[in-house]
């Protein structure tokens, strides 16, 4: 038998048992593997092929426990559309974390494997194209160079669940640098003591944090260096034009990667306003509130934090408000430097800020596509498109010339940064539904296509060609929805 290379050392079970409940999956009837990620495998030091095996799908399916792991669902509560609840992994357990050749350390856990001590009325179980989804996705942001949770495999259970239809149902090997949500520290501070949360922050400071320990107010280190994270991830975000769906405060990450792949999407035409999550009504999560939405989380982080920050609680509050405040500084520099080198500027200049928006307006005025407009500057080719061929973009494009001219770096160069910063390509709805229609159906060679141009997005290769291109008929009610 082939040995798979699991290497466990377990330490979320040494926090306060509070936080966790050890928890085996139910076995699953008849386990088979869907989609496989051989480059994550070599990258976690695990043998692809033992994976590949029975045994090793008994593992993604949550028949066999692998040795090291001792299984556990883990407690947290967080804001969902801005109310309170207490939640935890309804439908996910955590393995435990593996340790790579490197002795870096990751999260393996299954998301769909049935009922866990949180699942209330849930059925703990996820259906085949959600988890495929969020492989997709993920995968696509990984590659994108986003920090984001990722996805080793996909397994079918041979066991329906009921949705408003029967579908198949699936399991997900989720990998993280930790499941460590500001949700976990609302739970901490709503359910636990000042020795729980101590615990937790002691322990994410170790795992994710280290050198803040140096500090002299480790604690208000920690939270000014997760704002940083946050800061970073969402500019990322807004970059490409993702748009994570629901951005509940138990689906963000103190290690500052994407999670929760439920209703998320890219944006196509550009508008600040874009909503694709059917349950978000009120547009709370929309592309263009995204920032806004991170700091209003960050803000119930930092209330969690403010029995540690100070002996004198008012002047942790104003510990908390003085880091939270930087948030919007941080958040604009790197977004700014993010669309300089969408438009190919290596320098920044007063008026980069107008040039900037005046396009956006223009975009968002003229119904444009987000990433083939950058793909089409980048390429020379804007001239051909529909906002290429208006007065007022003209002229916009002869001050960005000019700009570029005052620069004065070689075509070469700009066309070389324009290149690494616009993707070619994004997962665009209508590509991930068709591949998750074609997998549904038995055909996996779509979905395999897919993730391999995805897994390239800034190589400019004419084979992309196709999966540039908007549907035929565009799907403005584009809908996504979440717990499926
Ligand atoms: P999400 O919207 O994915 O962030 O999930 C919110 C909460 O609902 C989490 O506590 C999940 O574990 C839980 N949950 C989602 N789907 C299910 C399900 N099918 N069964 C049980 N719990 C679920
Ligand atoms: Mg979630
Ligand atoms: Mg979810």
């Amino acid at each position: 038998m082939t040995k798979i290379g699991w290497n466990f050392d377990n330490s979320y079970v040494r926090l306060p048992q509070s936080f966790y409940k050890l928890h085996i999956p139910k076995s699953v009837s008849a386990p088979e593997l869907v989609i496989f990620n051989s480059s994550l495998a070599n990258f976690l030091g695990l043998n692809g092929e033992g994976l590949r095996s029975e045994e090793g799908i008994e593992v993604f399916a949550g028949n066999k426990i692998p040795e090291g792991s001792e299984p556990l669902a883990q407690a947290y509560a967080g804001h969902q559309f801005s109310h309170f609840t207490m939640l935890g992994d309804g439908r996910a357990v955590l393995l435990g974390e593996h340790i790579t050749p490197n002795g870096d350390r990751f999260d393996i856990q299954l998301k769909g494997p049935g009922r866990t001590p949180y699942s209330r009325g849930g059925d703990g179980r996820a259906a085949l194209g959600p988890m495929l989804r969020e492989y997709i996705i993920s995968e696509a942001m990984h590659a994108l160079g986003i920090p984001t949770t990722r996805s080793l495999a996909v397994v079918t259970t041979g066991e329906p669940v009921a949705r408003e239809s029967y579908l198949p149902g699936a399991i997900l090997t989720r990998v993280a640098e930790s499941h460590i949500r500001v949700g976990t520290f609302q739970y901490a501070i709503n359910f636990g003591d000042e020795g729980d949360l101590r615990a937790l922050a002691d322990y994410t400071i170790n795992r994710h944090y280290p050198d803040v320990k140096e500090q002299n107010n480790p604690y208000l280190s920690f939270l000014q260096e997760v704002i940083k994270k946050q800061a970073d991830l969402i500019a990322k975000w807004q970059l490409v034009g993702f748009i994570h769906g629901v951005m509940n405060t138990d689906n963000m990450t103190i290690s500052g990667e994407t999670i929760d792949y439920g209703p998320c999407a890219f944006m196509d035409t550009y508008d600040p306003a874009t909503v694709f999550s059917s349950i978000d009504t009120q547009g709370r999560y929309a592309y263009g509130n995204q920032p806004y939405i991170a700091v209003w989380n960050l803000a119930r982080f930092a209330e969690t934090l403010v029995p540690l920050l100070h002996e004198d609680q008012d002047e942790a509050v104003k510990l908390a408000e003085g880091a939270l405040s930087q948030f919007a500084k941080l958040f604009e520099s790197n977004w700014h430097r993010g669309m300089r080198a969408k438009l190919g500027l290596f320098n920044e200049e007063e008026q980069d800020e107008t040039l900037i928006k005046n396009l956006l307006e223009l975009m968002e005025k003229n119904r444009a596509d987000f990433t083939n407009t950058f793909r089409a500057l980048t390429l020379d080719k804007i001239d051909v498109s529909e906002l290429g061929q208006k007065e007022e973009f003209q002229s916009w494009y002869k001050d960005w010339q000019a700009r570029l001219e005052k620069e004065g770096h070689s075509k070469v160069d700009v066309h070389e940064l324009m290149k690494k910063s616009n993707p070619a390509i994004i997962p665009r709805n209508h590509r991930v539904e068709e591949a998750l229609e074609a997998a549904e159906s038995g055909d996996l060679t779509v979905l395999g296509k897919l993730l391999d141009v995805l897994s390239d997005p800034f190589a400019y290769k004419e084979e992309q060609g196709t999966y540039c291109k908007l549907p035929e008929n565009p799907d403005e009610n584009y809908r996504t929805f979440c717990g499926t």
